[in-house]
């Protein structure tokens, strides 16, 4: 235990000095608490980074398997060695690919979304076949700093818009969604839970 705490601190000195994005403390404890809530087995993870909230998600209870998927070939390297670090090999399979190109047959029972933040629709409608009768899809970065709920006139940043507005019409493409109920939970950088409907 003592040896995961060490290793898990690590993780996230790395990501701090390498300016490797990770979920922070309230999203993580969010997830985790959803995950032990909901009795989640199989998750499916879009955007593993260095496997920071892979692990995280792992260590909520020794029965799940996580699956998740990295672009990034650095970071991918990374994930691996921490994966390794805290013995979850068996439990954490990576994928290194872009998500867009990836096909899978598995099921799972939560799907988490963080990724490229303009993407999610993409990927939601990738995996949602994936997804097990009573799944879960749960999206990270719905509020994006704050910023979509600011006026688009304070926003100086053609390219920081651009990302806002992806962000509206990703929650106007949940909201039109029948057969799934969404909820945005105002914790970390704003956690969009969808629940398929029965
Ligand atoms: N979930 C990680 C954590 O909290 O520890 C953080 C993920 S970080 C916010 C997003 C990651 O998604 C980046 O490492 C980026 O390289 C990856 N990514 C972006 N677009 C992707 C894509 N199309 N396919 C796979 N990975 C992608």
């Amino acid at each position: 235990m003592v040896t995961s705490y060490k290793a898990l601190k690590e993780i996230r000195q790395y990501a701090e000095e390498n300016k490797v994005p990770i979920m922070q403390e309230e999203g993580i404890n969010f997830l985790a608490t959803f995950i032990i809530k909901h009795q989640v087995k199989n998750i499916l993870e879009i955007g593993s980074a260095i496997g920071y909230s892979a692990i995280m998600m792992a260590l909520c209870n020794p029965d799940i398997k996580v699956t998740t998927i990295e672009k990034d070939e650095k970071r991918y390297l990374e994930a691996i060695k921490n994966i390794k670090k805290l013995e979850l090999e068996d439990r954490i399979t990576l994928i290194f690919n872009d998500a867009s190109e990836v096909r899978l047959e598995e099921k799972f029972d939560l799907i988490f979304i963080d990724a490229a933040k303009a993407k999610n629709q993409l990927f939601f409608e990738r995996f949602e076949s994936n997804l097990t009768e009573h799944g879960f899809i749960l999206t990270d970065n719905m509020l994006f700093h704050g910023l979509v709920e600011k006026e688009e006139k304070e926003i100086t940043s053609r390219n920081v818009l651009g990302i806002v507005r992806k962000i509206k019409k990703y929650m106007t493409f949940l909201n039109n969604r029948e057969d799934f109920e969404t909820t945005i939970y105002r914790v970390g950088d704003g956690i969009a839970v969808s629940k398929k409907k029965q």
